[in-house]
């Protein structure tokens, strides 16, 4: 088979060729090849109805559900761009993606719209909303998921699944091409600033393809979305890879360890992918048998770093091989991953396991300070070069310059190969700190902290922690004479950035440790051993 354009000509194909297999499967929901696509249709057509044009940022903020799904490709075939937006958000990280991406439209839960988004919006260039209640796994006993009611105080937005099942014809000649944005994946960096990278649909058919052929599935694979579809590695590993192989998508709203164990015992699922803590948080389950594994041909992990002894724990426990994968959201998810029937070997000398070996067509390269090739063995920055590499920023053309010099990527992890080409991802460059694979960018939440009036000085580093792998802290000087204490501060993060940022250790100090020139020094925060 030819390798589709874009998932929207994987979903015309899939519906025409497997139509009554079903594509979505939400708790007792299920949805088919066909019934996706007629869906998704009336929504393109309604959006263009209201005037969206072939370009036009749609903002799709919504969790795991049908909902996502018919969002998402009602506005590629529309012939939008797709702005995936965290449901976790508050108010102020919404209104900067609205902006910034100039979203005309925005499809959210009604809930979120009543209780936040309708004043966020207000001020943006949002002209067209649409609106569903997803269903919360916490009331899963109503189970006709399509049919639920509307909060009858959004009755100011069109309702997504009214739109869906309208009948609407999709708007003719707007199909996606292979060189067309087709997501603008938010990622904060060390700006603070949340910019957009532009993954186009080319970028998602490579990762989809080399996430669904090879990897010994059988013919209607099942895969399940553990991780969450408006991150990269969901979007891309989960929902694009099985349009691609017209398989099955079990959706389950959000993880949550108990309801994921049952909806495996239901689905039987192929195929799955999530950072290594949601592993960890599976294994740990008092309900959890060897018998919920025993559909998985392969289970893959990404985003975080992957401990070797997961690896065997889950092995011996319950059966799979867990696959470690390396990526990031500027490479569409993983542009290095362990190929299907082999292990991947621990370096003995930092017991760290490898990530994987580069992809077809990708070209990962370990460089110096000076951009230098470094010899094997040796520490460095990682660069990629391939066709999961996106081409950019959306409009900011000097952190592109500044991140993609000559196409090239630089990932700002640290890193090494061995001489059989695998490669080992040991620490970072960035700032970032990585908190169960929820990225958090210090700098965003040290803006925060300085509308503070109580805050002199702030520094927000990445700290060790047990389940999360590190955890955010923040060490505060305060403005002289200024009262307040370190719940207070971490009380108003929360109110502010969604709830993965705010720092859950805040310590107050007289003053902050700095270079001479005045330079506040990280990683002697970073190291101090007084954390509690
Ligand atoms: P992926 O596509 O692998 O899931 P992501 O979607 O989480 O990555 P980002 O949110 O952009 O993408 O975060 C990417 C960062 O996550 C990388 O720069 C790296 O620091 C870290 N990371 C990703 N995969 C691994 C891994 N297997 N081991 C260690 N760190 C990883």
């Amino acid at each position: 088979v030819d390798p589709a354009d874009s998932l929207v000509h994987a979903l015309r194909r899939s519906a025409a060729e497997v139509p009554d297999r079903a594509f979505l499967a939400y708790f007792d929901a299920r949805l088919t090849h066909r019934e996706t696509d007629e869906l998704s249709d009336s929504v393109a057509g309604h959006l263009a109805a209201r005037g969206l044009k072939r370009g036009d940022r749609v903002a799709v903020m919504l969790q795991n559900s049908p909902h996502f799904v018919l969002a998402v490709l009602g506005a590629w075939k529309a012939g939008a761009v797709v702005v995936p937006v965290n449901p976790m958000y508050k108010s102020g990280e919404v209104a900067h993606v609205l902006k910034d991406a100039e979203v005309a439209a925005l499809i959210c839960s009604d809930r979120a719209w009543e209780s936040y988004l309708r004043e966020t919006a207000a001020g943006s260039p949002v002209r067209i909303v649409l609106t569903g209640c997803e269903l919360d796994f916490q009331t899963r006993d109503d189970t006709r998921v399509l049919s639920f009611e509307r909060l009858p105080e959004a009755s100011d937005a069109d309702d997504l699944v009214t739109v869906a099942r309208a009948g609407h014809p999709a708007p003719e000649g707007r199909d996606p091409e292979p060189g067309d944005t087709a997501l603008i994946s938010y990622t904060s960096g060390t700006s603070g600033t949340p910019k957009g990278a532009t993954n186009t649909h080319a970028n998602i058919m490579y990762n989809a393809e080399r996430q669904s052929t090879g990897l010994g599935l059988p013919d209607a694979p099942v895969y399940f979305a553990l991780a969450p579809l408006f991150h990269i590695t969901g979007m891309v590993c989960q929902f694009g890879a099985c349009l691609n192989s017209a398989g099955t998508l079990v959706l389950a709203y959000r993880f949550e360890p108990g309801v994921v164990l049952e909806a495996f015992a239901e689905h039987r699922p192929h195929y799955t992918v999530g950072p290594s803590t949601a592993f960890m948080a599976l294994a740990a389950h008092p309900a959890v048998t060897p018998g919920h594994f025993s559909s998985f041909t392969v289970i893959s992990s990404g985003g975080a770093p992957l401990p070797p002894a997961l690896v065997e724990k889950f092995r011996a426990g319950f059966g799979p091989y867990i696959r470690n994968g390396y990526g990031l959201t500027e490479c569409t998810a993983p542009c290095a991953s362990v190929p299907p029937g082999r292990e991947a070997p621990v370096d003995p000398v930092s017991g760290t396991l490898a990530v994987g070996v580069p992809g077809p067509d990708t070209v990962v390269r370990i460089v110096d300070d000076t951009g230098a090739e470094v010899p094997f063995g040796e520490q460095g920055e990682i660069v990629v070069r391939g066709p999961q590499v996106v081409p950019g920023y959306w409009r900011r053309p000097d952190a592109t310059a500044e991140t993609f010099p000559g196409g090239e990527l630089r990932t700002g992890d640290i890193g090494f190969m061995d001489e059989q080409g695998w490669l080992y991802v040991v620490d970072r460059k960035k700032d970032m700190i990585n908190a169960s694979g929820f990225k958090v960018w210090p700098r965003e939440v040290e803006d925060v902290l300085y509308t503070h009036p109580a805050v002199r000085e702030a520094a927000v580093v990445g700290v060790p922690d047990g389940y999360r792998g590190e955890t955010v802290k923040a060490y505060i000087s305060l403005r002289p004479g200024a009262e307040t204490d370190p719940g207070a501060l971490a009380e108003y993060c929360k109110e502010r950035l969604a709830a993965y940022k705010y720092p859950r250790r805040v310590e107050i100090l007289p003053e902050l440790p700095k270079t001479a020139s005045g330079k506040i020094l990280r990683r002697e925060l970073r190291s101090r051993t007084d954390d509690h």
